[in-house]
């Protein structure tokens, strides 16, 4: 073996591709069923649009941006998530004079520099949506209800929500400055990456995993006691319609995610289906990231599930069938002359929508057969001089073991016919 993936890359291979196919089927239905357009932003972009989006001293931005010089020395990043180009984009083509609420979807690669481990990959894949365009409490609920759909869509069971508010940048400034007074004293109790984003970044302390940060974090304020009016009267919007909707939701005080660009309503989306709490989907209000990308105040909310967790989720429920498609009919040959006529006819048959395969080994029929059967292939047909000889071929039920004869002069509507019925 000369060449493997580059470290924390991963293929997805042909037999995990059903579930892919799943999920991409269900979030492009159900984000269509909301009224979402589907958006396609570049894998990369200029390193300034994460810096500036995300947020410095995020962790995506310091430790796990994928950042390099591209021949014209222009500073260049394999997006680490979505939102940030969604806005470059609703910013760059203009969409705040086209329409007044802009609502769109994603499916893609992301990239971060993270230790790999199981169900996360430094190329990872994310769907997600975002609306752009509106401070409507309904619309957060609407994205809560869509993210919680599709993950339903695809046959999971325990869906459950928390929830938070983290008010706006002046709420929030007053908050950090009390978490910051209140933590302080207690530094030395923190894990050493908490320690520096003491001065850094101090909401990140309140998601921190180390059980020590927690029990100190734990006692400490929380973020919705310092809500204004206006994120207070929003914060209820929301639970109200949720309440409405008749959709549970744990209050989370903790929640703060970790992209600096959020702002009032923060959400995550997890499943119980396997016991433990799997946070599948993660979002958020960020009112200030169109004008911090130099548009006018425009406020909007957005979400992001991860893929190959969701994937992981579903092969080990087994939810989604292992196998998909399947052939329709295996043309098997013996000669060049049955060959060549097993070429067009395989193409007429495929004209007409049935996935058709036939021998590329020089196998011998019986080989041929046992091909057939490992593809599912409903039918074989069977093409030798016989057959060619007298203008027919011979069609096979795998199943039964039938044969009959069909004319190769309308073989295509007669096999349609069995096939399709
Ligand atoms: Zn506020
Ligand atoms: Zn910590």
């Amino acid at each position: 073996m000369k060449y493997y993936a580059p470290k924390g890359l991963s293929d997805v291979l042909p037999e995990e591709m059903p579930y892919w196919h799943a999920v991409g089927d269900e979030v492009r239905s159900v984000m269509s069923s909301y009224n979402y357009s589907e958006i396609r932003t570049p894998m990369m972009e200029k390193t300034e649009v994460f810096a500036r989006g995300v947020g410095e001293n995020t962790d995506v931005v310091s430790k796990e941006m994928y950042t390099f010089d591209d021949k014209g020395g222009r500073s260049m990043t394999l997006r680490p998530e979505n939102t940030a180009s969604a806005v470059r984009a609703y910013l760059e083509h203009k969409f705040y004079g086209k329409e007044e609420l802009s609502k769109w979807y994603y499916l893609g690669p992301m990239f971060r520099y993270e230790a790999p481990q199981k169900g996360r990959s430094r190329q990872f894949h994310q769907y997600g949506a975002e609306a752009i365009g509106s401070n409507d409490p309904a619309l957060d609920a609407e994205l809560i209800t869509l993210a919680i759909d599709i993950l339903t869509s695809l046959g999971l069971e325990d869906v459950g929500l928390k929830l938070n508010s983290i008010g706006c940048p002046s709420d929030r400034e007053d908050y950090v400055d009390d978490l910051v007074d209140y933590l302080e004293p207690r530094k030395e109790g923190l894990c050493s990456d908490c320690q520096a984003r003491l001065t850094t970044n101090p909401l990140r302390i309140l998601d921190c995993k180390n059980e020590r940060c927690q029990e100190i974090v734990k006692d400490g304020p929380v973020i919705t006691d310092y809500l204004c009016t206006d994120c207070q009267e929003h914060f209820d919007g929301v639970k109200s319609y949720l309440n409405e909707l008749e959709i549970d939701y744990v209050l989370e005080p903790n929640l703060v995610r970790g992209l600096d660009y959020y702002t009032k309503t923060v959400f995550e989306v997890f499943s119980e289906d396997l016991g433990a709490q799997d946070a599948l989907v993660g979002g958020g209000r960020y009112d200030e990231l169109v004008e911090l990308f130099g548009g006018d105040p425009t406020p909007a909310v957005g979400f992001a599930g991860g893929i190959e967790r969701l994937v992981l989720l579903l092969e080990e429920l087994e939810r989604v069938s292992g196998s998909e498609g399947g052939l329709d009919l295996y043309i098997a040959t013996i000669d060049d002359e049955s060959k060549q006529a097993a070429m067009k006819l395989g193409r007429e048959l495929r004209k007409v929508g049935l996935a058709t395969e036939m021998d590329y080994l020089e196998k011998s029929l019986q080989g041929q057969l046992g091909y057939a059967d490992r593809y599912d292939a409903r039918y074989t047909a069977i093409l030798g001089p016989r057959e060619i000889e007298n203008d027919e071929l011979t069609l096979r039920d795998m199943e039964s073991g039938d044969q009959v004869k069909v004319s190769l002069d309308n073989y295509v509507e007669e096999i349609v016919e069995k096939l399709i019925g």
